[in-house]
């Protein structure tokens, strides 16, 4: 198998964070690579399984060491996805998943052009919006700059190469599962695929060739 990365990206309130949670419980060829951020953790988050929190001095360090595969402003924070994350999963023989923005996915896929690219869509504007307040971790200010972010996020779904409608979640897992199976066998990655064509055309030729001596 060749493993590669998968982007996710939504409107914060979308629902990724839950599908790649609930993917990497369900699958076994899926590893997560833990990003940065510069923002504080929120109630139960732990450094280190659902990000490194570092400060705005040690993500500076990582970023002038070249560290990161990409890295981005997200409502006032940084964020970056290391790329000793990506290859540590990679290498381990998964697919990546990572759950980025859209400014940082357009970054990844310059450096890993062989990543998936999907976009998980709110069914509505209100529910949406719901979602976003259903979450009451900030304050007004911080929701306004959310909002924002959710509208340049959707500006952004040209950039991908499947949408997810996340209406009903269980549907959406799935959805985004069946999107892995089907790149697993996508012309383009199947590992000695030439290679397997061409001994058969060979096999073909020489079978016509000898029915017409
Ligand atoms: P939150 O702070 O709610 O966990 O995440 C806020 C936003 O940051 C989400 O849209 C999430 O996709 C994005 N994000 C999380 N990790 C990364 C990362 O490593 N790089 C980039 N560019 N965005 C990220």
């Amino acid at each position: 198998m060749n493993p590669f990365p998968i982007i996710l990206s939504a409107p914060s309130g979308g629902g990724k964070t839950t599908i790649a949670r609930q993917l990497l419980q369900r699958r076994d060829d899926l590893g997560y690579s833990v990003s940065c951020t510069t923002r504080s953790p929120r109630n139960s988050e732990v450094h280190g399984t659902d990000y490194y929190f570092l400060s705005l001095t040690e993500f500076i360090a990582q970023r002038e060491k070249q560290a990161f595969a990409e890295a981005a402003v997200v409502h006032g924070n940084l964020y970056g996805t290391l790329k000793v994350e990506v290859k540590r999963v990679l290498s381990a023989g998964r697919h990546v998943i990572m759950d980025i923005d859209v400014q940082g996915a357009k970054q990844f896929k310059r450096a890993f052009p062989d990543s998936v690219t999907i976009f998980v869509l709110p069914p509505s504007g209100e529910v949406l919006l719901e979602r976003l307040r259903a979450r009451q971790t900030e304050d007004r200010q911080q929701l306004i700059s959310r909002l924002q972010s959710a509208l340049l996020e959707l500006q952004a779904i040209d950039d991908y190469e499947y949408v997810v409608v996340n209406d009903d979640l269980e549907q959406a897992i799935r959805t985004v599962s069946s999107i892995v199976d089907a790149e697993v066998v996508s012309r383009n990655r199947v590992a000695g695929m030439r290679h397997s064509v061409a001994a058969i055309i060979g096999k073909l030729e020489r079978e016509i060739s000898n029915q017409e001596s």
